[in-house]
């Protein structure tokens, strides 16, 4: 895709300001182009087109509906595929809304400050057209909890990895096993289109044991190639709350010949302190049968510094929104060098996720973080493929 092929939604209350952003467009060839001079124009305008548009520009300090409270509707809506904040306010509070549409799931190009100019624009855009995309449909989908139950009775459901490697001398070190739905027409579907579901029809524990099964086996084929890694599985909150989960996680490792030192188990820090006692209790017992334990997303959960050093963990993932544009965003590299410090006080080690630019990487390495993973090194990738992936990575500037 070229800029010239994008659509582009201007949201924009002054009428000097709008006009100057559908020039700047125009001079980058973006001639597939709407505007609004607020919120709910912009919404309604939204409703009735046929294609969504790729990106979004929006102010954020607009009379009426603000551009804050429009994010919002277009990520919950999905009325756009990614978004650019333009705006005059500070870094911080740009920040916060950068992490919010993250977090309701829209692709962030950036916060751009005003006035806004051909160079910041083209920047922005040319992420979209050029940055990481997943191969997966990211569509909205209706799926009923009966297609998602035979999706997983019929294994389409299956991981796929994304690689870990360690900065000191740049080797694939481990994997990380992501769910994809691959369906019978090819579509490949993200794991945030149906792990909600498969948790309100109280599936997510079988989902975690298949996940392991197939994450073992296939981690059995790369051994026998001569390809060591180790496996890094998302649990699902409910699981630190069920007794059996420890010794049944044991089980199905082992019976695949794998040993639990080897397997990583992910927990979220917003599950962690959900109910604190008896996870705790499951968290200790998977660490008694070797087990790795790593708190993922760590940044984004709110718990205290009090809660984290009692847990017994043995790996921290600085979560994404952290790691991506560090280098260039000193309040992201804050956060990141605050979790590495805090990660050396605890004896953890540490993953930054969300490497996606080289300069990311050399931020990373010079702060001393241990593990990479992000787009920079590969993006998830069936397992059929590790193994070239892990052959073909080269250190970056190598
Ligand atoms: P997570 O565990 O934090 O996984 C990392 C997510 O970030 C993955 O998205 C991965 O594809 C994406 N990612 C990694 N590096 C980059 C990068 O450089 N740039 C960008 N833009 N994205 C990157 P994915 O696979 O869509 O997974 C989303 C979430 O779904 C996971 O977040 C995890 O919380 C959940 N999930 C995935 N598989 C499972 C599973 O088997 N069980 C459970 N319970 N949850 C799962
Ligand atoms: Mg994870
Ligand atoms: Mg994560």
């Amino acid at each position: 895709m070229s800029l010239s092929a994008l659509s582009v939604m201007v949201v924009e209350d002054h009428g000097f300001q709008r006009r100057m952003a559908l020039r700047l467009l125009a001079e980058l060839g973006v001639t597939d182009v709407h505007q609004a001079a607020d919120g709910a124009g912009a919404l309604s305008q939204l409703d009735g087109l046929d294609r969504i548009p790729d990106v979004v520009m929006v102010d954020l300090d607009m009379p009426g509906m603000d551009g804050i409270e429009f994010i919002g509707h277009v990520a919950q809506r999905r009325l756009a595929r990614a978004v650019v904040v333009v705006s005059a306010l500070d870094a911080a509070l740009l920040n916060t809304v950068q992490t919010m549409a993250h977090a309701y799931g829209l692709r962030v190009l950036g916060s751009v400050e005003k006035p806004l100019t051909l160079d910041k624009l083209a920047v922005a855009l040319e992420d979209y057209v050029h940055g990481p995309h997943d191969d997966v449909a990211d569509e909205p989908m209706e799926i009923s909890a009966s297609t998602i139950r035979e999706a997983l009775a019929a294994n389409e459901i299956t991981p796929w990895y994304q690689p870990q490697v360690e900065f000191a001398n740049a080797r694939v070190v481990g994997v990380e096993a992501l769910a994809r739905w691959v369906r019978a027409d090819g579509h490949v579907v993200p794991p945030t289109h149906f792990i909600g579901l498969l948790e309100r029809e109280g599936l997510l524990e079988a989902l975690t044991d298949h996940m392991l099964v197939q994450a073992c086996r296939d981690k059995r084929r790369w051994d026998e190639q001569g390809l060591h890694l180790t496996l890094s599985v998302n649990v699902s909150p409910t699981s630190l709350t069920l007794n059996s989960a420890a010794d049944r996680y044991q089980r199905l490792v082992e019976a695949e010949g794998v040993d639990p030192a080897d397997v990583i188990l992910e927990i979220t820090e917003s599950s962690v302190m959900a109910d604190a006692a008896r996870g705790l209790g499951v968290m200790a017992r998977l660490r008694l049968k070797g087990f790795g334990l790593s708190i993922d997303d760590f940044g984004t959960g709110w718990s205290s510094l009090a809660q984290l050093s009692q847990v017994p963990f043995t790996e921290l993932k600085i979560d994404q929104g952290f790691v991506s544009g560090a280098h260039k965003q000193p309040r992201k590299r804050a956060v990141v060098e605050a979790s590495l410090d805090l990660a050396r006080k605890l004896d953890l080690k540490v993953v930054a996720e969300g490497v996606e630019s080289i300069e990311d990487w050399r931020m990373l390495a010079e702060l001393g973080c241990g593990i990479a993973q992000g787009t920079l090194i590969s993006r998830p990738v069936p397992a059929a493929l590790v193994p070239d992936v892990v052959a073909h990575w080269r250190r970056p500037g190598a």
